[in-house]
């Protein structure tokens, strides 16, 4: 059997990582949901492997991919700094320019009374997931099965307390239960377009390589602070976050040392 192509894998992976956000959400059809304090220590978990995946899995490669190029050592930090900033900047202008619900914080952007609540939602989670399509995509384009693997387990496993929250939201809206799992369902699905984006343009361009995993990071650390954290520490449950962030934490590096 012929490998697949860095593309494939990128696809397939980032599919798969995608998937579990309907797997978190099952929970829902059953009318059997977790007390908010679970939620917030699985959403903390999530938390946790986003920002392990970040540094361990996009920024420590995007670094070593950028020294191969350079001689000194100020250009790939730079280069790695900058990409960082960009991705952090395209996730906030996104924020800014569409409109959309948090989970936590209510209504941001344009135009956002005259939508549908359901596609507001739909869209904060777009905003969400895309990011962490692109780095498993970038990371199967960067590495191939190495490079990729622990970003799809990790995101994938975060995917799971996701959807469940997602889902949760929705059924606090009012919406019936197979309607709140399919809405969450479908929100993982953003993360395989993701996925064949990164890995895309990695494969057609080795120079951006450094660029797409930092920024790719970059997009994930914005979501982390700007939306998992704050709604994790909401309810009072600061200390089963906090917990939760560092049992995915190290999971994460376990999982990357393990498998990259
Ligand atoms: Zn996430």
């Amino acid at each position: 059997m012929e490998p697949l192509s860095p593309i494939m894998l990128g696809f397939f992976g980032s599919l798969a990582a995608g998937s579990l956000t309907a797997v978190g959400a099952i929970p829902v059809l059953f009318g059997r949901i977790p007390s908010r304090a679970t939620r917030d220590l699985s959403l903390g978990f999530a938390a946790g492997v986003m920002l392990a995946a970040s540094f361990f899995s996009l920024i420590i490669p995007a670094l070593d991919a950028a020294e191969l190029r350079y001689e000194n050592a100020a250009a790939p930090a730079a280069i790695v700094c900058l990409a960082i900033l960009f991705g952090m900047g395209a996730v906030a202008l996104m924020n800014e320019k569409l409109p959309h619900e948090h989970f936590s914080t209510g209504r941001e952007g344009p135009e956002a009374a005259s939508l549908r609540r359901v596609w507001l939602f739909i869209i904060a989670i777009t905003i969400h997931n895309f990011p962490e399509g692109l780095a498993v995509g970038v990371g199967f384009g960067a590495d191939g099965l190495s490079g990729g693997m622990p970003l799809a387990i990790g995101i994938g496993l975060q995917n799971a307390p996701e959807g469940l929250a997602v889902a949760v939201s929705l059924l606090g809206e009012g919406y019936s239960k197979g309607r709140a799992w399919g809405i969450a369902a479908l929100t993982g699905m953003v993360e395989p377009i993701g996925g064949l984006i990164g890995a895309g343009i990695i494969t057609f361009s080795q120079p951006l390589l450094p660029w797409g995993l930092a920024f790719a990071a970059g997009a994930m650390l914005y979501v982390i602070s700007h939306e998992i954290i704050p709604e994790t520490h909401r309810s009072g449950h600061q200390n089963k976050a906090t917990l939760g962030l560092s049992i995915g934490l190290v999971i994460m590096l376990f999982l990357d040392v393990w498998l990259g």
